[in-house]
């Protein structure tokens, strides 16, 4: 995880970054408004943490910069200019917190992680197809925003669907997948017929009529 410190307060700068590497994130500083502007230019940041007040400009504008830009780093503000109107003006510019000075260095690092984790959360564990949403990190599936109840068996089933979509995957790469070794021993497929009756009903009482063919005598393909 890197973090892009910008703070022309140098002492301030350093116990931040000081503190930030004993938590494991990767650091670097950027002194003045110039510098910081290269920085975001140049290399990709999980986080910024953006002083306001800076030499040569004002933070609110590297952060319409940032979001013009479409960088997608998390940004938190840490300005003395505590005041409610920096606040929302910050907010309202795109920032995803902001936290007044004076600040605990144990508060600035769970800010941090929060916000690493919201990113984390509302990005990549999101896997779409078609009409079907799931949610990898809370295991939920939505069909058109509304909750699907699946059983584990159900779920993985889904998945391994979706994750071989234009593929016809066969009874026997399902049942490997669904049960690990335990397949070899089972000279019967039932438990593959049942667990795809039960997804394919859920799934069509949610409104998804055809998401899943079956390919006679080969197997079951996920059509999006
Ligand atoms: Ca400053």
């Amino acid at each position: 995880m890197k973090i892009l410190i910008i703070e022309d307060e140098r002492e301030l700068s350093r116990n931040i970054a000081q503190y930030l590497s004993a938590d494991s994130y990767l650091c670097e500083q950027a002194f003045t408004y110039q510098e910081a502007l290269e920085k975001i230019g140049l290399y990709g940041y999980d986080c910024i943490l953006l002083d306001l007040g800076l030499p040569g400009g004002d933070g609110l504008r590297l952060l319409e910069e940032i979001r013009a830009r479409k960088i997608e780093s998390g940004v938190i503000i840490i300005s003395a200019r505590g005041e409610l109107e920096d606040k929302i003006a910050g907010l309202r510019t795109g920032a995803d917190d902001y936290l007044p000075k004076p600040f605990s260095l144990p508060e600035l690092s769970v800010r941090i992680y929060a916000l690493l984790r919201r990113q984390r959360s509302t990005g990549n564990n999101l896997l779409t197809s078609g009409a079907v949403e799931v949610d990898l990190l809370a295991k939920e599936v939505r069909v058109e925003g509304k909750r699907v109840e699946l059983t584990r068996s159900e779920y993985d089933l889904l998945l391994f669907l979706i994750g071989n979509r234009r593929r016809v995957v066969s009874k026997n790469a399902i049942a490997e997948h669904l049960s690990g070794d335990m397949a070899d021993m089972m000279d019967n497929h039932n438990f593959v017929y049942s667990h795809m009756k039960n997804l394919k009903a859920k799934l069509q009482e949610a409104g998804m009529v055809s998401c899943i063919r079956t390919v006679y005598g080969n197997g079951y393909q996920w059509m999006e």
